[in-house]
């Protein structure tokens, strides 16, 4: 099927379209590597963070952003480490809002919801619709266990700010074999008696954490099968234009995702480009191809330099990733922890 390219609105600028002939139009921008929690499967304990001087600046974050707007991206999530602990973020937030229909169409943020009972009237009012908020379990000893801090309760209460702050929130969920396995189904109930969609992730082999990701790894057809067996799952026609498989389960009344990066490669439609809090492009989350677009922005002609970069990331995003998590023992697919590339 021939692609249909249109030009980017407004500038007359090059799309930006990979070699094989995937449109981008998604980015996802790390503001910080940092983060209050320690997620288990994320970071080790004892996690290094960069130094605030690698980290882009405010201006330097929203220059980017245009920067990537002007070639056809439409859509951009904020995301991190954990992105509002940024204490900038709301004033970054509130400049990417003021282009929403001026050639962004969406701006959404991946949070692990600490923050967000202090912030959802700040984000709904900047033009934020859509928060993705990270929960794996409801059970108290087994978030503490997991992101090694007893803040459930806080997470809880962010979800319900944001609620009532009119923004959709979507759960997202790492399936963890033997850790949260068992309350998958509970947690779906929860989250759709909450009106709020929920969308699982098998675990990615990024970045050392402490044990085998082995021991953890739950394939997603396995859980489908599961789930089947309670409630009838109907293929969705809701489409996010990401990753995400969906479902909707007439007896929970709500909308299921599933992201099988493992056992299902869905590289074919990546229509994304992540970038690091240090600038640094990742055309793929699996993948080491890298472009340095903070050197590209403090050059001597950024504006040239970064078009530029970005054509150099068009050329080199790969056809697809290659995770596996077959072998104990086996170095993680990539080095970079989630939180460094930005999930
Ligand atoms: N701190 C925010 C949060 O937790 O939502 C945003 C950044 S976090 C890196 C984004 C998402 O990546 C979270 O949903 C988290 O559960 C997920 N994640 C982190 N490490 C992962 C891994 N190794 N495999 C799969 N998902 C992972
Ligand atoms: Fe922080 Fe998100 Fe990683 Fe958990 S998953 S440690 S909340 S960045």
């Amino acid at each position: 099927m021939a692609l249909e390219i249109r030009r980017p609105e407004m500038t007359g600028r090059a799309p930006l379209v990979d070699g094989f002939q995937r449109r981008i139009t998604y980015l996802r921008l790390s503001v910080t590597d940092r983060c209050d929690f320690r997620c288990s499967y994320c970071m080790p304990e004892a996690m290094k963070f960069l130094p605030r001087s690698e980290v882009l600046s405010l201006e330097e974050l929203h220059k980017l952003a245009l920067a990537f707007i002007a070639r056809g991206v439409r859509k951009i999530r904020l995301t991190g480490g954990e992105p509002l602990v940024r204490r900038d973020m709301v004033e970054l937030v509130q400049a990417l809002g003021s282009r929403l229909g001026h050639g962004l169409d969406e701006l959404t943020i991946t949070t692990n919801g600490t923050q967000l009972a202090l912030f959802a009237d700040r984000l709904a009012s900047a033009g934020v619709r859509r928060v993705n908020v990270s929960l794996d379990t409801l059970d108290p000893a087994l978030f503490e266990k997991l992101t090694r801090r007893d803040r459930l309760d806080k997470v809880l209460e962010g979800i319900a700010a944001a609620k009532a702050a009119g923004l959709k929130v979507k759960i997202n969920a790492v399936a963890l074999k033997g850790l949260n396995e068992a309350e998958l189904p509970d947690l779906i109930e929860w989250a759709h008696a909450q009106g709020h969609d929920i969308t699982l992730i098998e675990v990615m082999p990024l970045g050392e954490v402490e044990g085998d990701r082995v021991d953890h790894y739950l394939p997603l057809c396995v859980v489908q099968d599961r789930l089947e067996e309670r409630w009838s799952l109907s293929p969705s026609t809701h489409s996010s234009g990401g990753p995400a498989r969906y479902f909707d389960i007439a007896a929970t009344g709500g909308r299921l995702g599933l992201i099988t990066p493992l056992t299902n490669n869905f590289c074919a439609g990546c229509n994304r480009l992540r970038v690091t809090a240090t600038g640094q492009l990742y055309p793929c989350l699996g993948g080491g191809e890298r472009v340095d677009l903070r050197a590209a922005m403090r050059s001597d002609n950024p504006e040239a330099m970064l078009d530029a970069a970005l054509d150099e990331a068009m050329q080199i995003k790969p056809e697809r990733h290659h995770f596996r998590i077959d072998a104990r023992g086996a170095e993680p697919s990539q080095p970079r922890h989630m939180s460094m590339t930005g999930g």
